[in-house]
């Protein structure tokens, strides 16, 4: 009696090891097959909307390849995240369209040793391509929410060259100066003067410049400490709010 129990026992307990083992490989199977998915659209996404429109930068092409932009939005945009346009992030804010972050990291030329300044942290996805192309990054985000939440997601992807700071970023970080790029993300009335100060001779910020409907983007080199500004492109951001930039929404 004690036998056949134990056998049945036995049985039972491999079946349940059986099942678990099936459960897993369909979790792993279905994990890949997103996994696939959102490759399949990183792809398409640099070839339609970045290279067929003129980004030839390839460390800038590769990162945008490599770094899973759907893992910086919420679950219900998640399908949407390679489309061609700006994602909500919440607070109002949003995710910048995929080309727009291509023109701006192509214009500053990043190389591997540098450092970088980011203002306007967002999601922390234009924070991980910064990451990839540079050797540290700061990057400033003025809503608790959002820079707690970039902070959680781009620590669950690993990047550890990556410091989100809370606050005001219209006037930089000068504790962290100088920088050899600076990045502003978001639309100021005209250059911030300490964000020129605090980059580097030679080095370069690229920002938006201008008033709700028609901002310029614009590359600013400093060349023996003078602005040399180059525009790039017209675009629509959400406004830099703080003592170097707007003092409320548009
Ligand atoms: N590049 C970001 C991404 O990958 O998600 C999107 C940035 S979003 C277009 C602009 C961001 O700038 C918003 O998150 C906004 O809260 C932030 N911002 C606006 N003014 C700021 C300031 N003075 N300091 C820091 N962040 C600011």
């Amino acid at each position: 009696m004690h036998g056949t129990r134990n056998a049945n026992e036995r049985d039972s307990a491999e079946a349940v090891k059986i099942r678990v083992i099936l459960m897993d490989n369909i979790e792993l199977i279905m994990a890949d097959t997103q996994t696939d998915a959102f490759l399949a659209k990183r792809r398409s996404m640099v070839e339609s909307q970045l290279r067929a429109r003129g980004i030839r930068d390839e460390r800038v092409l590769s990162a945008m390849f490599l770094v899973p932009r759907h893992e910086f939005v919420s679950a219900e945009y998640r399908d949407q995240a390679h489309e061609d346009h700006p994602i909500p992030i919440g607070e109002g804010q949003t995710l910048s369209q995929p080309y727009i972050v291509a023109i701006m990291l192509e214009a500053l030329a990043l190389k591997p040793a540098d450092t970088v300044l980011e203002v306007g942290t967002g999601s922390g996805y234009q924070t991980a391509l910064l990451a990839e192309l540079a050797r540290q990054v700061y990057s400033v985000e003025r809503h608790v929410s959002l820079a707690r939440a970039a902070q959680a997601t781009l620590a669950r992807l690993g990047y550890t060259n990556v410091e989100v700071v809370l606050g005001d970023g219209s006037h930089g970080l000068p504790e962290r100066a100088p920088f050899d790029a600076i990045i502003v993300s978001a639309a100021a009335p005209q250059i911030p003067p300490p964000l020129f100060k605090q980059l580097r001779e030679g080095g370069s910020m690229v920002i938006p410049v201008g008033p709700a409907p028609a901002q310029e983007l614009q590359l600013v080199r400093k060349q023996s400490g003078l602005p040399v500004v180059t525009d790039l492109e017209g675009c629509r951001f959400v406004p830099l709010i703080g003592s170097e930039g707007y003092s409320s929404g548009w």
